[in-house]
């Protein structure tokens, strides 16, 4: 294991149609499936700053702070995306 570090994710495959994101620190083997991403403190791919990952990143394979990702306005789409998670963080497995 690398010493301490912020998790760089990225999105990657497993087998053929299992999606998680992964972390590209060097010797870090760390991921997460992407739901359990959200609320992760992660470096952006783009500055390098940390931020926290929340359901608007889980459109990106390359995650990216709000302001790398443009100041765009949150769609509707991201506001479906976030609630639906909220939901799902709701069932206790
Ligand atoms: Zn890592
Ligand atoms: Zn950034």
């Amino acid at each position: 294991m690398p010493k301490s570090h912020i998790h760089k994710l990225k999105r990657v495959t497993l087998g053929t149609d299992y999606e998680v994101y992964r972390c590209m620190v060097t010797g870090c083997t760390t991921y997460y499936a992407t739901t359990m991403s959200v609320g992760l403190i992660t470096q952006c791919w783009s500055c390098l700053k940390p931020f926290e990952f929340s359901g608007r990143n889980l459109r990106q394979v390359k995650p990216k702070c709000l302001d790398c990702s443009g100041k765009q306005k949150e769609t509707r789409e991201s506001r479906a995306a976030d609630s639906l998670l909220e939901r799902l963080r709701g069932i206790k497995l």
